[in-house]
């Protein structure tokens, strides 16, 4: 079965718009969200118009600074503090990759944490890690989200998380072992012959490698869950003379859905549930600057009880 990530988006798109309708009426507040995009990076502008465009649909501000490749360090440095300081803005979010001449480390550690919707932030990481409130990154959040709505059970299952980068791969690893999932990571140093016997014996496989097909379909096991998370820029065979070519992910698609039990599609996947978090996570930001919120509610999940680390609410 198809792991139908817009229509799920689009579910919680609707949701977030009712609630925010309510919390505006209750509070006389609009959820902000401000971008910022420095230089010209094509695919960059395309995420931040498409996180934009899901702003507006909601009902939230969004505040956009585009700025020129050679911004300073410094400036960017001043505008984040700016932003952190206007109590108007909700969210703070950073489009990456930042041109070479600036330090995104740098950058990211400047946004105020009740800010960090895009949850980079070294000590929004550090919460995750130790299962502490916080926002945690949208995209393992968005996959989080899709298994858990579809009723997919993780405790005692044994998932490889293919990649291990901070925005995706190690967080996804993190988040899966909260879950109980006894998780293996794999990476670039990791063996073709170590991969596919960690692939085989997978009950749920996470790629986020940015290769395309890069898991053979043949590799996945019966009746396994596959996340693909790779988005891949290929020539189209059947369009040969389209520049744009077809997106592909980072598993052998048709292949593998032969095998799978559940599967994500690229494009329809794990892409959109990614702006779905972001989007949930800008809601909570502008709900506990409103002190509707404890702090201690995770952006990312349905609502639900705090729970103690005993599992008792
Ligand atoms: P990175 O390039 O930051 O990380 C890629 C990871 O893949 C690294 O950890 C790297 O290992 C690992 N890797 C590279 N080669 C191999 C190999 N031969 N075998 C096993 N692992 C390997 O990418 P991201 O994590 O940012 O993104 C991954 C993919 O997901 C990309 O296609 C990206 O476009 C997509 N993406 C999709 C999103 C969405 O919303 N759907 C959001 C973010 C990303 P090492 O650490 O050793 O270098």
């Amino acid at each position: 079965m198809i792991l139908d990530g817009k229509a799920l988006s689009d579910r919680i798109k609707a949701e977030l718009t009712a609630q925010t309708t309510a919390f505006t009426a209750q509070t006389g507040v609009t959820p902000c969200l401000a971008t910022i995009l420095v230089g010209e990076d094509p695919a960059s502008a395309v995420y931040v118009r498409s996180k934009r465009r899901s702003c507006a649909k909601i009902g939230y501000e969004s505040r956009h600074h585009h700025l020129p490749a050679d911004t300073t360090q410094a400036d960017l440095l001043q505008l984040v503090h700016d932003l952190n300081a206007d109590d108007a803005v909700h969210g703070i979010l950073v489009q990456l990759p930042l041109p070479k001449s600036i330090d995104a480390d740098a950058i990211i550690d400047a946004i105020a944490l009740h800010k960090d919707v895009d949850g980079f932030h070294p000590r929004s990481v550090g919460h995750l890690a130790l299962k502490k409130p916080g926002f945690a990154p949208c995209t393992p959040a968005g996959i989080m989200r899709l298994l858990q709505e579809s009723g997919i059970e993780l405790s005692g299952k044994r998932a490889v998380v293919i990649g291990r980068s901070a925005i995706v791969g190690l967080p996804a690893v993190l988040m899966l072992t909260h879950a109980d999932a006894t998780v293996t990571v794999a990476h670039s140093r990791t063996t073709r012959a170590d991969l596919e016997d960690l692939v085989r014996k997978a009950d749920v496989v996470v790629a986020a490698v940015g290769r395309p097909e890069f898991v053979p379909g043949a590799w996945i096991k019966p009746g396994a869950v596959v996340i693909d998370v790779g988005i891949n820029r290929v020539p189209n065979p059947a369009d040969p003379d389209n520049p744009r070519g077809m997106l592909v992910g980072d598993v052998e698609f048709a292949a593998a859905a032969e095998r799978a039990s559940w599967i994500t599609p690229v494009p329809g996947g794990v892409g959109p549930m990614t702006i779905a978090m972001l989007m949930t996570n800008t809601l909570v930001a502008a709900r506990r600057a409103a002190g509707l919120v404890a702090f201690g509610r995770s952006g990312n999940q349905p609502p639900e009880p705090d729970r103690r680390s005993d599992g008792r609410s």
